[in-house]
C-alpha cells in the first residue's frame, strides 16, 4: 500500500510557504516534496532543501527527460514537481504534501484524481493586498499583475476539496494536520 498524496495551494501571498514551514515537523507520516526552480534563492533559503535551484537550462533538461510531473511560470521564473520528489516517498510507503501555485494543484489532480487538494484562503482580498506589498519585493504594477492572478486563482476554489482560511497561523496549522491525518488514514 503506499500512501496519500496532498497538495496546499492558495493565491501567491497567503502565506503557503510560511505554513509549510509550520507544519514540517508536525508531520512524521509526511515529505514535503522539493521543487525544481529557476528562480534565485532568497535569504535564508537552502539549495535541496526549500528548492532545487536550477540554471534555464537545467529546468529545460528537466522538461524534456519527462522529469516534471508538472510546471508553471510565477512571476517570471519556472517551477516544476520532480517525478521523484513524490514517487520517491510513496514508494516507501510514506505520504507526499506539495506545496503548488493552483495551476499545478489542479495539473496533480489529473494525475492523481485522489490526492487532497487543499485551498488557503487569505482572509479577505485587501489583507491580500496589503500582503503582497509588504512583501516590499514588487512594485506598483507587480502587486497589480499579482492581484489579477490571484482573483483568477480566487475563482478556482471550488475545485478544491478541503478549504482554509489564513488568518490565524497556529489555527490553520491545526486545521491542516487534520485534514492530512485524514487523508492518511482514510
Ligand atoms: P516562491 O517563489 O514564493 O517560493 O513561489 C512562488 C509560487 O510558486 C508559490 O505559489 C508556490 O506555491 C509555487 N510553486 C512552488 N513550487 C512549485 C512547483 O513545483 N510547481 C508549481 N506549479 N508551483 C510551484
Amino acid at each position: 500500500m503506499s500512501g496519500a498524496i496532498a497538495v496546499l495551494s492558495g493565491p501567491g501571498g497567503v502565506g503557503k510557504g510560511t505554513l509549510v514551514a509550520a507544519l514540517r515537523h508536525r508531520l512524521p507520516r509526511w515529505s514535503v516534496a522539493v521543487s525544481a526552480t529557476t528562480r534565485a534563492s532568497r535569504e535564508g533559503e537552502r539549495d535541496g532543501v526549500d528548492y532545487h535551484f536550477v540554471s534555464d537550462a537545467e529546468f529545460d533538461r528537466l522538461i524534456a527527460d519527462g522529469e516534471l510531473l508538472e510546471w508553471a511560470t510565477f512571476g517570471g521564473n519556472r517551477y516544476g514537481t520532480l517525478w521523484r520528489s513524490v514517487r520517491d516517498p510513496l514508494s516507501q510507503d510514506r505520504c507526499v504534501l506539495l506545496e503548488l501555485e493552483v495551476r499545478g494543484a489542479l495539473a496533480v489532480r489529473k494525475e492523481f484524481p485522489d490526492a487532497s487538494l487543499i485551498f488557503l484562503h487569505p482572509p479577505s482580498l485587501d489583507t491580500l493586498t496589503s500582503r503582497l506589498r509588504q512583501r516590499g519585493t514588487d512594485d506598483d504594477r507587480r502587486v497589480a499583475e499579482r492581484m489579477a492572478l490571484a482573483e483568477w486563482e480566487l475563482a478556482q476554489a471550488d475545485a478544491f476539496d478541503h478549504h482554509v482560511t489564513n488568518d490565524d497561523l497556529e489555527a490553520a496549522a491545526a486545521q491542516i494536520v487534520r485534514i492530512l491525518g485524514d487523508a492518511a488514514d482514510p
